[in-house]
């Protein structure tokens, strides 16, 4: 296929924050996208379609993954002004560590160049630390709004028809890695110069690539009022309960408290999580020793949430599926982190496709 004169043709599949991000990248690098998603864009069945997600870079032994995480962040924060600002709180993100591998930890994130302190528990009483640890503040990192993102993204696209074309309720039923085209439910054929298959959990079918399932399980709490000032300017904090599983999300700007913990993820084999009941998991989750007085919080809602993951590794996987064919088979448990990593290799893909 002939590429487009000044840019490629750059076809997307799914309209979740990797898909969005890359087709925003994409038209400011000045290639033309169409965006396909089975439901509405943003779609609140995506996985991206949450209150917030935390953002953080430090990948404690590995330098590499911390810098690329860190070229990550900046772009978020360089996305900002960009979509309208609003959508990214630095309230720092805590780790939960064992105290005897405080001082290598630290080490580690000021030779890695991501500025770091130390807290102690009784900074964030509200939580629970498991005995013998302290806090790593990541301080330059946060939440990012994903709902307001995604929305954002959406309308910064559609306000720029001639390099845009959002197409939502437009469900991929075949990708052609070989030709690079999709075909839709309806039999219509989409194809372009460059096509990112970024359907989240449903990518690996898509393409034949298998990928492992997991579902967690997530709380969302509004906290008492004995409880809110504390939550005022808290961080984001991973390693909490009796097991240092757990993590929180802080209620910044409105949103809910979310709970969750590595150990409600399980692995599944698809994402139809309709017929089974979230309330055991969560009372796990009430059990964990995450929050030092559950009882100060009100249950809003309970919510499942799917991610992939490579078979071997276990971590993201982007590839090459075809000769102008790229997919996002698993994002990991840092998708959002990670998508402008996704985006910025489209767009040096897409230079390639137009040349
Ligand atoms: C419990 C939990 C907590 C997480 N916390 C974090 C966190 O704190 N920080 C972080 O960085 N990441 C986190 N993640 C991971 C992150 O949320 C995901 O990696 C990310 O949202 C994936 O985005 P995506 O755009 O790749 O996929 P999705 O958001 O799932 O989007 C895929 C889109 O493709 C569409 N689609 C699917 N099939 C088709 C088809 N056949 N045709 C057309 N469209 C289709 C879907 O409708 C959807 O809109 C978490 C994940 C989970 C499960």
């Amino acid at each position: 296929m002939t590429p487009a004169a000044g840019g490629a043709r750059v076809v997307v599949v799914g309209a979740g924050v990797t898909g969005l991000l890359t087709a925003v990248e994409c038209v400011l690098a000045g290639h033309r996208v169409t965006v396909l998603d089975r439901g509405a864009i943003p779609d609140p069945g995506s996985t991206s379609h949450d209150q917030h997600r935390a953002l953080r870079t430090l990948m404690v032994g590995d330098p590499a993954a911390t810098r690329r995480m860190g070229a990550a962040h900046r772009k978020w924060q360089e996305l900002e002004p960009v979509l309208g600002p609003g959508f990214y709180r630095q309230v720092g993100v805590v780790s939960a560590v064992p105290r005897e591998r405080l001082a290598e930890v630290v080490r580690f994130a000021t030779g890695a160049g991501v500025p770091v302190e130390t807290l102690l528990p009784s900074a964030l009483p509200q939580l629970g630390f498991p005995a013998g640890t302290a806090g790593v503040r990541e301080v330059r990192a946060g939440v990012l709004l994903a709902g307001r993102v995604l929305r954002a993204a959406a309308r910064w696209l559609a306000a720029r028809p001639a390099s845009a074309a959002l197409r939502p309720y437009s469900p991929v039923a075949a990708v052609d890695a070989a030709a690079g085209k999709v075909t839709l439910a309806g039999g219509e054929v989409v194809g372009g110069d460059l096509l990112l298959v970024a359907a989240g959990p449903w990518t690996g079918e898509l393409v034949g690539r298998p990928a492992v399932l997991y579902r967690q399980t997530m709380v969302y709490l509004r906290p008492g009022r004995r409880q809110a000032r504390r939550w005022r300017y808290a961080p984001a904090v991973g390693g909490l309960g009796a097991d240092g599983r757990a993590w929180v999300v802080p209620p910044v700007a409105g949103t809910l408290l979310k709970v969750s913990s590595d150990a409600v993820c399980r692995q599944v084999a698809d994402t139809d999580a309709g017929a089974e009941d979230q309330v055991p998991w969560a009372e796990r989750l009430a059990q964990a020793g995450i929050l030092r007085d559950p009882a100060g919080y009100e249950v809003v809602a309970v919510r499942a949430c799917h991610y992939a993951a490579d078979t071997a590794a276990g971590g993201a996987r982007l590839e090459r599926v075809g000769p102008a064919v790229w997919a996002r088979t698993a994002c990991g448990g840092s998708g959002f982190a990670a998508a402008p990593l996704v985006a910025a290799a489209m767009v040096e893909a897409a230079k390639e496709a137009a040349a």
